[in-house]
């Protein structure tokens, strides 16, 4: 059943549904498939190739008229975007339970997915479609900013990069990210982008600056802006394939080189070069295995053109989509030898249980996300760079569906935070109540063996047993609902993790549950990097009294 009708979230201070918790999953859920926010909702797709929010709209319906009617001590039970189950269970436990496109291991492969989805019997969760928190390109418009940053420190010892060259592939949901977030950190930005609506998308919603269709326009641009050391963005129409060698041939090197297509899904993300893009949508239609492996083929001469750039002296890294593993299966041998950016920059932060935490105000009112963000500025002032990100959040982030804030917080600073708000809700200073979620990619919360969890420093990249227990511990905990994951950000077979959305309604109850998952949830991710070795992650279990039974001796 398909529907052409908008959706949006509903807004304000009236319940609809029979508690703020069941209310907050509901107004999430649209929230992911309002047209501002969702890069293909007729199909349901939130973002990330084909991660989708609900399995079909029948089954979208459902949850919604059955989240209406869901009792203050029910859990709803959904499975790959299906409700399937109501039961009884307490006013302490989460609302909704969510398990997406887990596959056995053995069968846990694009093909036998693709074949369950054709059979009804699954869909793609990615991270935060099926999860229902999601708040469009700026989650991930920080940790973007933080990478750049973090790789100008690196290659240049400077997080300033006016002057320099950023030159990255996709401009679709997350990846969309990349030119406001290469602005911001004073860089000209270079994004190859295929498909042309995609970059008038960004421009219209203020995250790009120009369009161009042609390498030397394009290269003029860049010539310009840096020559004048102005920060802008630039999208350029055409296959990265095709481009990235090019600009390679013409003896260009980029300060910094990245990559954020759907290269994780090489039959409906990445697009192979050497045709046109409506001719590659033909071909995905009428031979899905001759698209798959021209995809895979381009991946390699993409990967190509990196592994050239790094050699000439770029600094170059995987930006989590795993166009490396597809690469070296078609014989690029040391793809590789290029990180992937949380080994390269992002763990340290993991080790003190930060990452992509965020909110939304779902009274719909974005005054309510400038009092948090006064909020942010008076409890975190001492830290500069938190401040200035606030700042930077305000004057350059056009809202997109509920209004919403992403926050870099950790483990201590979320639940003092969380607790703050909550009292703002319960003095009516906010206008309704504040959903609190994060990325599946955090601390303590995935696995994810080339992208979050690799290159352990203990080689337990692989083990999965991480997100499962933080999904355990959160439901625990009473987060109001949590997600269970596989093959979100890289694909099916290479990654495992887990969600959590906790509702700030003012109320005593929601203070005592924030006060658990706020802190079990980050503490995972100290706990897990502790295990691990992490000398960051030991003292900071040590400094703020995490109690790990092995470090008791
Ligand atoms: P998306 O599908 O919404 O957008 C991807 C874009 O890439 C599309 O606009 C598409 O047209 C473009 N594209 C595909 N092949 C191309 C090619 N050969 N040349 C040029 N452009 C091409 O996906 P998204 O939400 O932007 O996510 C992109 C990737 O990043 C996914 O693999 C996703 O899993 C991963 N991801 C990474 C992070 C992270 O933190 N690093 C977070 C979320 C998603």
């Amino acid at each position: 059943m398909k529907t052409n009708q908008v959706i949006k979230a509903p807004t304000g201070s009236e319940l609809t549904c029979k508690g703020w918790q069941q209310e907050a999953a509901m107004r999430m859920l649209m929230n992911n498939l309002d047209p501002q926010v969702a890069e293909n909702p007729d199909e349901l797709v939130v973002y990330g190739g084909i991660g989708k929010a609900a399995r079909n709209w029948e089954s979208f319906h459902q949850i919604i008229a059955t989240l209406k009617k869901l009792e203050n001590d029910e859990t709803l039970i959904v499975q790959s975007g299906k409700p399937v189950a109501v039961f009884k269970t307490h006013d302490h436990a989460p609302r909704v339970l969510i398990a997406n496109s887990n596959i056995v291991p053995s069968w846990a492969n694009w093909d036998h997915f693709y074949k369950l989805e054709s059979e009804g019997l699954m869909m793609y969760g990615q991270m935060t479609a099926g999860s229902w928190i999601y708040i469009g390109a700026q989650g991930i418009l920080q940790g973007t900013y933080l990478s750049f940053v973090e790789a100008g420190k690196k290659a240049f010892g400077s997080a300033d990069l006016s002057g320099r060259l950023i030159l990255t592939g996709g401009m679709g949901g997350m990846s969309g990210a990349q030119p406001l977030a290469g602005k911001m950190a004073g860089a000209v930005t270079l994004v190859v982008e295929v498909e042309r609506k995609r970059i008038e998308r960004k421009i219209n919603e203020g995250y790009c600056d120009y369009l161009v269709t042609d390498i030397d326009e394009a290269l003029q641009l860049v010539n310009k802006y840096r020559q004048k050391r102005e920060a802008v963005s630039i999208g350029l129409v055409g296959n990265c394939a095709d481009i990235f060698p090019a600009i390679y041939e013409k003896g260009i090197v980029p300060d910094i080189v990245t990559d954020q297509t759907s290269a994780h899904d090489p039959i409906n993300g990445y697009i192979p070069n050497g045709m046109r893009f409506e001719q590659a949508l033909v071909l995905r239609k009428n031979d899905p295995k001759a698209y798959e492996e021209k995809a895979k083929a381009a991946m390699g001469v993409h990967v190509q053109a990196m592994l050239d750039f790094q050699a000439s002296g770029s600094e170059v890294f995987d930006y989590g989509n795993n166009i490396r593993a597809y690469a070296k299966e078609m014989g690029v041998e040391n793809a590789f030898d290029f990180p992937g950016f949380v080994p390269a920059y992002i763990r340290p932060l993991f080790c003190e249980g930060k990452g992509p935490f965020r909110w939304a105000a779902l009274s719909g009112d974005p005054e309510d996300i400038y009092r948090t963000d006064r909020l942010v500025k008076e409890m975190f002032a001492e830290d500069a760079s938190l401040v200035k990100w606030i700042n930077m959040a305000q004057k350059m982030i056009q809202w997109q569906g509920l209004p919403s804030r992403i926050c870099w917080l950790g483990y201590g600073d979320r639940h003092r935070f969380a607790l703050e708000v909550n009292k703002l809700v319960a003095t009516g200073e906010m206008k309704a109540p504040i959903v609190f979620g994060r990325d599946h990619l955090d601390s303590g919360s995935v696995a994810s063996p080339n992208r979050e969890t690799e290159g352990m420093k203990d080689g337990s990249d692989a083990v999965s047993d991480w997100p499962i227990l933080n999904a355990l511990l959160n439901t625990a905990g009473g987060a109001s609902w949590v997600s269970v994951h596989h093959g979100g950000g890289v694909g099916m077979g290479y990654s495992q993790h887990a969600g959590q959305v906790i509702v700030a309604d003012g109320t005593k109850e929601a203070a005592e549950k924030i006060k658990r998952v706020l802190i079990t949830d980050p503490g995972m991710g100290v706990a897990r990097h502790v295990d691990a070795g992490y000398d960051i992650a030991i003292e900071t279990a040590k400094e703020k009294g995490i109690h790990i039974p092995m470090m008791d001796s």
